[in-house]
């Protein structure tokens, strides 16, 4: 049988190792829109479920060397007094980029197809709702029995499958940045920093991704500063004006930005969906839970999926089976992302608002 992967990030890869030794892994393909060596991102924090899962999916990478780990959080006021510290069960902050080639080589039996994205589905004709085969930009179909749209948060696919689904609106944006900066690398070890404007809307966060590389950004609300969209000079001028006065790690984090691989994050969640599949399509990844950042369960719960998925399609044969594991998933995974909605939109109601007496709240959701 062959799988059909839409989407080359966290979730498509994911897929693709966890199908390897499957039936359905056998002659797999991932369609991703993006030319091969297009630019990566920057990281994220691989949280223990995310390292569970990872564990199961590909037992043979050492997933907790990918990266640095990060077993403490310092939640700091603008200017770095501590105003509480936390430690937390041991999670590891990743590049994006190195954590996707290891995932891409564990994903090693599926081929890949880069540059053309999808851009229709074929339905079978015997009418039964199922999908037969993906048309890309340039024209081609590939045929398959199980689809998996992992086309991110702006899913195109998830728009064919539900139209009425619809992201929400931009209430919180992120820039987020690499400063290249082994000092404060090292100065700040294990730990995630976040450092809170009083008044609320504001914050800075960062953390050690490597010796030299140390990721960080700043998450501001949308409706008092208007910035549109990047541009390096732009991105660094609000950064620098933004945090004029702040702790001295977030001078130093900024001086060392090459501010032209910054990138400008609308945040936008998506509303939890009745279904997360129709008969042999499935939603895997920010396609069928964008979530804020707050939690930082996008990545993580990307892979929760590929490893449950992994769990229900061991042992499929036919495309009635992969209907039936299709249908538990959407049941199994449906509570989780309705809870992160809840989460992270909690957490951006207290990021709004001026901080409370007893301090920020920890801004991560196991
Ligand atoms: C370029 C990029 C950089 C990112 N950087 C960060 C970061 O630094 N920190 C962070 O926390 N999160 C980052 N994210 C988001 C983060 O990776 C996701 O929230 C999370 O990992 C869930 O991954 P996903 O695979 O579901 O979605 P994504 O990571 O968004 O992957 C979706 C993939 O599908 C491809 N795609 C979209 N439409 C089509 C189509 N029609 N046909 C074929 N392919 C298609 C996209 O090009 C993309 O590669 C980034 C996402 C992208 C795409």
């Amino acid at each position: 049988m062959r799988s059909v992967i839409i989407g080359g990030g966290v979730a498509g890869f994911a897929v693709g190792a966890a199908l390897r030794d499957s039936n359905l892994g056998s002659a797999s393909v991932l369609v991703e829109r993006r030319p091969s060596g297009s630019p990566g991102g920057m990281g994220f924090i691989l949280m223990p479920n995310g390292l569970r899962a990872l564990d199961q999916i590909a037992p043979e990478i050492d997933w907790r060397g990918a990266g640095r780990v990060v077993d403490e959080i310092s939640l700091r006021s603008a200017g770095g007094a501590v105003l509480s510290h936390h430690p937390i069960a041991p999670a590891v902050c990743v590049g994006r980029m190195s954590f996707l080639n290891l995932l891409r080589s564990a994903a090693r039996t599926t081929a890949l197809r880069e540059g053309h994205g999808v851009v229709e589905l074929e339905r079978r004709d015997d009418d039964d709702g199922s999908t037969a085969a993906v048309r890309l930009e340039d024209g081609s179909s590939i045929e398959g029995d199980a689809f998996f749209a992992c086309d991110g948060a702006a899913s195109r696919v998830r728009n064919m499958m539900f139209p009425e689904a619809q992201l929400s609106e931009v209430v919180v944006k992120e820039i987020v940045s690499v400063a290249h900066a082994p000092q404060l690398a090292a100065r700040l070890g294990s730990t995630f920093y976040k450092f809170h404007d009083e008044e609320g809307g504001l914050a800075v966060g960062m953390l050690a991704e490597s010796e030299t590389r140390v990721v960080w950004f700043i998450q501001f609300d949308a409706a008092r500063w208007a910035l549109a969209h990047g541009g390096a000079e732009r991105l660094a001028h609000f950064a620098a004006e933004r945090t004029a006065g702040w702790s001295p790690e977030i001078r130093e984090a900024l001086e060392q930005t090459d501010f032209t691989q910054s990138h400008l994050w609308p945040t936008r969640d998506l509303p939890p969906l009745a279904e997360l599949a129709q008969e042999n399509l499935a939603l895997v990844g920010d396609a069928a839970h964008a979530c804020l950042p707050f939690t930082s369960q996008g990545a993580n719960g990307a892979l929760v999926d590929a490893a449950v998925l992994q769990d229900l399609l061991g042992g499929a044969r036919t495309r009635a089976d992969v209907a039936r594991a299709f249908r538990l998933y959407s049941e199994i995974r449906r509570p989780h992302h309705r809870r992160m909605f809840m989460e992270g939109r909690r957490l951006r109601a207290e990021f709004l608002a001026p901080m409370p007496s007893g301090g920020p709240c920890v801004p991560l959701v196991a």
